[in-house]
């Protein structure tokens, strides 16, 4: 039986939406509704003067003030700040993504006791730096960060919860290789799983961090935007904000309008001009159909890195709103040659997921260990910046390749370059090619306080290490001394401590609209 006064929480802190779930006394996940009556919270924020609102009124009232709102912040998890300034402010990401988290902890609250140890997801192809900035945002929410999850293990776990993979004497039916493709508001995450009953093992992950239902908006939009200048003549719509504002909720309202019907109109009014057009399904396909086709291929490359065949893929879990678009399934059909499974909810199957991963981490704390178990790889690999030696250029020491099943760690040795010398600096980065291009730098770690007359090609040894939820963890030791070597980090990205004491200071202080 589980604590009812201490519910295990899963939240799926989404792009465009944001879902709370958590387990009941039978341990079966329950979504809860915000204070609006909804299961689904835009993740949406809306700074007026002193007053911060989050959620439907605060996209509704966006119009008004467009230069206020934030949406999409999770694209921006891992940089420094939102990207664009609101109404003058810099906002780090990680602020905005915890004042949506602060609204679900507190609507939340109206009908729990308690809304406390939660588990977040994050998209598998999230690096670390984005996923330590996930966790902050928890943590300034007021929340106890349990863990984090990838969202298609989330998927997977809910999907095994309730359609089982397990046969009717509880072992474990047959190897089942899972795909779970999720298409949400901003983002598209594709994950190849092996499941054996209870144990869930992540093959390959893939996705891509600016593909999702904003983009195929985004197609309606500009349609439509040439089609008025083309009438009316004048400047382009879309240069307006508050035009745009209005154009963005209507292309979301047509495109959903698409998924059940053949054709709609799309209704534009600018400057006291107005028109209206009809919009089919079959010309929003057409207007789209790199996008999907994008999907398709990052599939083909995940599958190949898995050395799987479209034909050894046993079921496919369709997962976020995107999803829904009739086109999605029927191209998928044909690329995997298989009908597709949709009997877990598309919009509570990661929140639902997190929230059963919640509940296996509360027992662990209780000491009850747990049947099921999740293995994860990294998405990116994980190097150091070097110089080549012959040619001078830069060059990608990778020490964990992208993959790799986790927890790993990994030692690489370096040696220091003269007689008595004290330190070591060594750049961490993510990603990126054979010379470091496109690689996210993610920490400056300096090895510090050698001691004195060391010989020039004393070996330092450093140890990298992913844990299961990809958070990233540094150990130096100088092997001849048999001692642990003093080591900084210095993250490159992400708010200091120091940072998050301030903002923390800043959400105390600030004026959340709730709704109540
Ligand atoms: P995220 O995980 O990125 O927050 P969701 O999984 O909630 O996003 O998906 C939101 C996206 O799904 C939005 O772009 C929304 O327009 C789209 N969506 C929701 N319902 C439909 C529908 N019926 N037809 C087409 N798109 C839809
Ligand atoms: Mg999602």
């Amino acid at each position: 039986m589980r604590d009812p006064n201490n519910p295990a929480i899963g939240i799926d802190l989404g792009t465009t939406f944001s879902v709370l779930a958590y387990l009941d006394a039978h341990g079966e996940p329950k979504s809860v509704a915000n204070a609006e009556g909804d299961l689904l919270t835009p993740s949406v924020v809306l700074f007026e003067d002193s007053l911060v609102t989050v959620g439907k009124e605060a996209r509704k009232a966006a119009a008004l003030v467009p230069e206020g709102l934030a949406a999409f912040a999770k694209r921006d998890m891992g940089e420094p700040a939102f990207h664009r300034e609101i109404s003058g402010s810099k906002f780090p990401p990680e602020v905005i993504q915890s004042l949506v988290l602060s609204k679900l902890k507190h609507d939340a609250e109206l009908q729990l006791p308690r809304v406390e140890q939660a588990v977040i997801t994050v998209p598998s192809y999230f690096n670390e730096p984005r996923r330590k900035a996930t966790q902050d945002a928890g943590q300034l929410a007021g929340l106890d960060v349990l863990d984090i999850i990838n969202e298609p293990t989330a998927a997977a776990l809910t999907y095994g919860a309730k359609q089982g993979f397990l046969n009717e004497r509880g072992e474990a039916a047959k190897t089942e290789r899972v795909l779970v493709y999720d298409l949400g508001g901003g983002t598209f995450d594709v994950t190849l799983m092996e499941i054996e009953g209870k144990n869930y093992n992540t093959i390959a992950t893939g996705g891509d961090v600016y593909l999702g239902g904003i983009d195929f908006d985004r197609r309606l939009i500009d349609h439509v935007a040439a089609a008025f200048q083309e009438k009316h003549g004048g400047d382009d719509p879309k240069q307006d904000l508050a035009t745009l504002q209005r154009m963005t909720q209507e292309a979301e309202d047509v495109k959903r309008a698409l998924t059940n019907r053949e054709q709609t109109t799309f209704t534009v009014e600018h400057k006291g001009q107005g028109m209206r057009l009809q919009i089919t399904r079959n010309l929003f396909e057409s207007l789209t159909e790199d996008l999907l086709m994008r999907t398709m291929f990052t599939i083909r490359n995940v599958l190949r890195q898995a050395n799987c065949e479209a034909n050894q893929v046993t079921r496919v879990i369709l997962v976020g709103g995107s999803t829904r678009m009739p086109m999605v399934a029927r191209q998928l059909e044909k690329e995997l040659g298989q009908t597709i499974d949709r009997s877990i909810s598309t919009d509570e199957a990661v929140a639902h997921g997190a929230a059963i991963y919640a509940g296996i981490l509360q027992n662990e704390r209780a000491g009850i260990k747990s049947s099921v178990s999740v293995v994860n790889v990294n998405s990116h690999s994980l190097g150091v910046l070097g110089t080549e030696e012959a040619t001078g250029r830069p060059r990608n020491a990778v020490i964990i390749p992208a993959n790799s099943q986790l927890p790993l760690v990994m030692g690489k040795r370096f040696s220091t370059a003269k007689d008595g010398q004290r330190s070591i600096k060594v750049s961490v980065i993510e990603g990126g090619n054979a010379s470091g291009q496109n690689a996210t730098p993610v920490a400056q770690c300096v090895i510090r306080d050698l001691p004195p007359n060391l010989p020039k090609g004393t070996k330092v040894e450093v140890f990298f290490s992913y844990q299961q939820n990809g958070r990233m963890k540094i150990r130096a030791r100088v092997p001849k001394l048999d001692k642990e070597a003093t080591l900084v980090v210095q993250r490159e990205v992400g708010l200091s401590d120091e940072n998050m004491v301030a903002w923390q200071q800043w959400i105390d202080g600030t004026n959340l609209s709730l709704g109540d």
